[in-house]
């Protein structure tokens, strides 16, 4: 079984356990009422969701430590990690959209400009959406109009999206493979794609 599989089903044990718990000691019409188990089961799942993401955010954080990113650049001292706790970044991703703490580095010491772990470490700001989910919104875009795809979106995939929003990221889908073919013949130089001859229009 892979890690994820194996992280997977245990956690599915525990919450099952404890929520059989949970149900056994409540009324009979509240185990009886399908409103309930619906509720219940829904706030499991956002509740697991803001679980996966903040436990992303703190394995980011180990990382910088790790990588030696607190020493500033310009002056070599220690910078801050900050967070700004009242303006979270805003992610789409299939099927949810998660706020999640923004931490930033922040020289005290010189006047460098402060920097964004997220956007350093993984390239995302805020209002970004998955690249699942962008393929996705391109596919249902460039079947019908993007009002239908748009319904097709919250209909079938749980995901609200604003029109302007959802052409933005249909458009982007082209943009975004190609930075990511980039960034893989450039950060893995002795994969297949440095092989590859790269057309000019990459590079720029
Ligand atoms: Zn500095």
């Amino acid at each position: 079984m892979c890690p994820m599989s194996e992280l997977i089903s245990e956690l599915e044990s525990v919450v099952k356990a404890k929520l059989q718990l949970h149900m056994a000691e409540r009324q009979i019409l509240e185990v009886a009422s399908l409103i309930c188990v619906q509720e219940l089961a829904l706030e499991a799942m956002q509740a697991t969701s803001r679980a996966v993401f903040d436990a992303w955010i703190a394995v980011l954080l180990v990382m910088v430590e790790q990588l030696g990113l607190l020493e500033c650049p310009r002056c070599a001292k220690r910078r801050k990690l900050k967070m700004r706790p009242k303006d979270p970044m805003h992610i789409d991703v299939l099927g949810l959209t998660v706020a999640v703490p923004k931490p930033y580095l922040e020289c005290g010491h010189c006047d460098a400009p402060g920097l964004s772990v997220l956007k350093l470490l993984t390239g995302l700001s805020s209002g970004e959406g998955s690249a699942q989910l962008k393929l996705l919104a391109a596919y249902c875009a460039s079947k019908a109009s993007y009002g239908k795809a748009q319904q097709e979106m919250r209909v079938h995939h749980n995901q609200e999206l604003e029109r302007t929003k959802l052409r933005r990221m249909a458009l982007e889908v082209e943009q975004e493979a190609m930075a990511w073919a980039e960034q893989q013949r450039q950060e893995w130089p002795c994969n297949a794609w440095s092989r590859r001859p790269v057309s000019k229009e990459w590079r720029s």
